[in-house]
């Protein structure tokens, strides 16, 4: 039997996937998928507080080749799950696609760094030896998005057992299920592996009120916050050490010398990646005005939907939700029942009625339209026609929003992509290519579901959760 190409083993699994039932609601909760009783998860924040300081300890007794037998088997049992929590991520959150969630698991699994992260740095010189090594904070406080749920608790408990930290979860709400399972293997995989029963814990119902608890106990050292803008403020003013890894709104620039083919492909791969739910999806794109039809009609090839500016407007009445604040001003938030679903499904909403191949639609707007200043997370992608590169640039950096988080360029010209990376300052700049290669898929460098712009860390990963730590030898042991 002839080899099948990677491509071709994509397509069978995704069929398979695609005829798995999705599992009952009546199967899994917060505290147990089927007969399976998930381990390290409390009633009481301060409880799990205690327990993940237990296995802070556990894991500083543990030699380095220990904590990555740990680590190995999360890695095997997450390419093994990664199906399941796929499908429990779907079924939970109504957000996203099976067949994508399983791919985010599996690169979690193999390009989140571990141990081999941890370097320690040795100077001498006439005054002897000074050694700086990169050591744990403690216990660390996670707060986890409800976009990338299992993917994110995987990612962040691999990067700080690595650092020889213990972590406590206080998942998204809409998420608890997905996000305990993944807890859940965490503790499975270190018991396999010879270590403790508990490693990492999770709350049985997280509420801001356990986040809040989270933020101000003493044996907490440090905070990581992946998700919105009000947590990572919230988490930013607790007083203590925190990493914020904030929202996103990524502009695409395509110019006149883009591989137009490519590059229309290639953004509505990105874009419509999970239901566009990762923070580095491309939202909105600036097309020169003399490529902008031929980039219309390549996306039209690859399964996007144009509609027109009424269709857009009712569009945005229905994605989009008038919100009142604390001091009564009305803003506009996004709805979430739209967040994360399918293209057809958001089109049958203003009555339009398309096949599942219909994955992302697209429509022309101004650079005012609330879909370019809305972070959506959905498969719409509003394109804007600009005049030049200079025009190009400025509306681009002021749709991003100074989130300097992701932003994404098509273009042969080196000054014009030179220009807007200088620009937009952004943690992420992708070159041609969709924007998971940001990520390490179909892209170099490791891989995270946390990316630290508004705190400085980047793309996250073990190094980002320790603390440095000086040992000092005076005049001795240089052996020059
Ligand atoms: P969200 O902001 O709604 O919630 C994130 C988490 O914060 C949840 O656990 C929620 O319960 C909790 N929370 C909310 N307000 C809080 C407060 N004041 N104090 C304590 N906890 C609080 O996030 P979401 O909708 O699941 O995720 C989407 C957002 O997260 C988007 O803006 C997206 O760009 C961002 N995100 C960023 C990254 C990144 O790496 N930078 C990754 C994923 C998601």
């Amino acid at each position: 039997m002839a080899n099948l190409s990677e491509a071709e083993i994509r397509e069978v699994v995704s069929q398979v996937l695609g005829k798995m039932q999705a599992p009952a609601a009546a199967d899994w909760d917060s505290t147990h998928y089927g007969s399976r009783k998930f381990v390290g998860i409390y009633d009481d924040m301060n409880e799990a507080i205690k327990a993940a300081d237990a296995g802070y300890r556990a894991v500083r007794a543990m030699s380095v080749e220990q904590r990555e037998a740990i680590i190995t088997e999360i890695r095997r049992l997450t390419r093994a799950e990664a199906p399941t929590m796929a499908q429990l991520g779907v079924a939970e959150t109504g957000m996203g696609r099976v067949e994508h969630k399983r791919l985010k698991h599996i690169l979690v699994a193999d390009k989140t760094p571990g141990t081999e992260d941890i370097v320690s740095n040795a100077r001498t010189g006439d005054n002897g030896l000074t050694l700086v090594e990169m050591a744990p904070f403690g216990v660390v406080g996670a707060i986890t998005p409800s976009t990338n749920p299992s993917e994110t608790v995987i990612c962040n408990s691999i990067g700080m057992i690595a650092a020889g930290n213990g972590v406590v979860f206080n998942p998204h709400p809409n998420a608890i299920a997905t996000s305990n399972y993944a807890v859940d293997l965490v503790n499975r995989a270190c018991k396999a592996a010879g270590g403790p029963d508990v490693l990492v814990c999770s709350m049985v119902k997280p509420t801001l009120d356990s986040a809040a608890i989270m933020q101000s106990h003493p044996l907490i050292r440090l905070l990581v916050c992946t998700g919105g803008p009000g947590v990572v403020r919230a988490v930013l003013s607790s007083g203590k050490k925190a990493i914020g890894a904030g929202a996103g709104n990524p502009p695409v620039i395509v110019d006149d010398t883009a591989d137009i083919a490519k590059a229309g492909k290639d953004i509505i791969d990105g874009c419509t990646f999970d239901n566009n739910l990762p923070c580095i999806a491309e939202k909105e794109v600036f097309a020169f005005r003399n490529i902008a039809d031929e980039l219309i009609s390549v996306m039209l090839k690859n399964g996007a939907y144009l509609i027109d500016a009424q269709q857009a407007d009712k569009l945005a009445q229905i994605v989009l939700v008038e919100k009142t604040d604390k001091k009564g001003n009305v803003r506009k938030i996004v709805n979430r029942d739209c967040v994360g679903r399918d293209a057809d499904v958001l089109l049958a909403k203003i009555g339009v009625k398309v096949s599942k191949d219909i994955r992302c639609i697209i429509c022309e707007t101004d650079f005012n339209h609330p879909f370019v200043q809305e972070e959506l997370m959905m498969p719409i992608l509003p394109i804007v026609r600009v005049d030049n590169i200079d025009q190009a640039i400025d509306l681009a950096v002021k749709a991003e929003h100074g989130n300097r988080h992701t932003a994404h360029m098509h273009s042969k010209n080196i000054d014009h992509l030179s220009r807007f990376a200088r620009a937009v300052e952004t943690t992420i700049f992708v070159k041609n290519a969709p924007s998971y290669a940001g990520i390490g898929f179909g892209g170099e460098g490791h891989a995270t579901f946390t990316i630290a712009g508004p705190t400085g860390e980047g793309i996250t990963s073990a190094r980002s959760f320790t603390r440095q730590r000086r040992c000092v030898m005076a005049d001795s042991f240089r052996i020059i």
